[in-house]
Order: C-alpha cells, then sequence, then structure tokens
C-alpha cells in the first residue's frame, strides 16, 4: 500500500524569512507598544486573537500602498518552490496553516505564483484606512494560535496517514504534539528540546526536502506514539 502523508507548513518565518506578520505591526504601530503586546503572547499573558486585536489596533492609519510596498519586500525561503515540487511529484497533500493573516500570504503567494497552494489563515481587511481582523478558525481551547492549527491537522488527515509539521515559533507549538514527524528550527526546536518531542532541525527548505525524501522512500516507517494518543483524544472530545 502506497504510504500517503499529509503535509502542514506554517507561513511567517517559515516558508518567508522574517516574521512578516510581526513586522507590519513594528513598521506601523507603535513600536515600544508593539513589543509589549507580543512580549504577553509569549508569556502566555494574552491568546494569539488577543493579540492581534490589539496589534491592530495599535496602528491608528495605514495606507494600502505603503502597507503592499512593506510586503513585497519580504523574501521566501529560495528551496520552498523546489519543495512544492516534490509534493506534488509525490502526489503528497499539503497545507498552509498560519496565525498571520490572508492579507498577506495571498499577495506574496500570487507574487511566487503559488497561489494554487491550499492555506488557512486568520482574515485582514483594510476599513477607512483601519486593520480590521478576523477570526474564521479560532478555538478557545487553542489559546497560542488565533487560526487553531490542530483543528486543520484533524480535519485534513486520516488515522492512517503521516502528519508532518515544518515550522519555526509559537503558534505551532500546540500543534506539533499532534503531528508524526516534526521539522523545527528557533523558537520550536527549542520547545521541541525542552518537551521531549523528536523531531528534525532544519536552516531551510533544502534541508527539508532531503529528509522528506528519505521519509518517502522507506519501506516502513513508525507514527509517533504521543501524537496517536493526542488526536484519539481529540476524537473522543469532538
Ligand atoms: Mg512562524
Amino acid at each position: 500500500m502506497k504510504k500517503e502523508f499529509k503535509i502542514f507548513i506554517d507561513f511567517d518565518g517559515t516558508i518567508t524569512n522574517a516574521d512578516v506578520g510581526e513586522n507590519i505591526f513594528l513598521k506601523f504601530g507603535d513600536e515600544k507598544e508593539v513589543k509589549r503586546i507580543i512580549e504577553d503572547l509569549l508569556t502566555e499573558k494574552i491568546s494569539s486573537k488577543q493579540c492581534w486585536l490589539s496589534l491592530c489596533e495599535s496602528v491608528h492609519q495605514i495606507n494600502k500602498d505603503e502597507l503592499d510596498n512593506f510586503i513585497d519586500e519580504f523574501k521566501i525561503d529560495p528551496g520552498f518552490k523546489d519543495f512544492i515540487g516534490l509534493c506534488k511529484k509525490n502526489e503528497v497533500h499539503h497545507f498552509i496553516l498560519s496565525d498571520g493573516f490572508d492579507y498577506y500570504i495571498e499577495r506574496i503567494l500570487k507574487r511566487e505564483n503559488l497561489n494554487d497552494l491550499k492555506y488557512y489563515s486568520n482574515k485582514l481587511q483594510i476599513i477607512n484606512n483601519k486593520l480590521i481582523p478576523s477570526f474564521p478558525h479560532h478555538d478557545i481551547d487553542f489559546p497560542s494560535s488565533a487560526n487553531c492549527k490542530r483543528n486543520h491537522i484533524i480535519n485534513n488527515s486520516a488515522d492512517e496517514e503521516y502528519t508532518v509539521f515544518i515550522g519555526d515559533g509559537n503558534s505551532d507549538k500546540s500543534t506539533i504534539h499532534f503531528c508524526d514527524f516534526i521539522f523545527a528550527k528557533d523558537d520550536l526546536l527549542k520547545y521541541c528540546e525542552k518537551e521531549r518531542i523528536s523531531y528534525f532541525p532544519f536552516k531551510n527548505f533544502n534541508d527539508v526536502k532531503r529528509i522528506m525524501i528519505k521519509l518517502l522512500s522507506k519501506k516502513r516507517l513508525k507514527k509517533r506514539h504521543q501524537a496517536d494518543l493526542k488526536r484519539r483524544e481529540a476524537y473522543i472530545q469532538e
């Protein structure tokens, strides 16, 4: 039987080299205020949803052209397209799961001719020069990501499939507990170490591609037992 993988990829700081969402607020909001809000998120004083709401409020006026020009400065990982090519060649379904906003994800994917990629994120509109966020995939039980990444993973994978997660940060921490193979860098890597979750360290998508080729070629793979248990728990709760 053909092994089925489902791959879930974080956007900010994983596909893009820098955190686009955070940088938008550092640029257009009050820097001191923005840093304080983010600190509150990282120390779990506030949820991610509350963080985004406060950050959007911290921007009093935004000019759409200036915002678009700023977004256009962000680059994607040079190996990302190649990695997507590998997924397509092997018919592996892949999804972007972002706790950022559709506004810039859409713009960047379009620029890179990657707008056929499926993604789930929060939403952001500009109305009367204000940033108006909304959270269609929010789940109150998962405060660390306003877009509940766990639910997308559960809804888009079957029990016998291998789930792969690739990410770097705070919004991925509660999510990876439900995945079999984890690619981690930066804060997420430190978290995996601390929580003793097995992971592949990566610097860029060339690293991910190299390891993924190996996983795809293996005859036998083991699912991560802890992830299986977590998934079962999630089903029972529903
Ligand atoms: Mg990230």
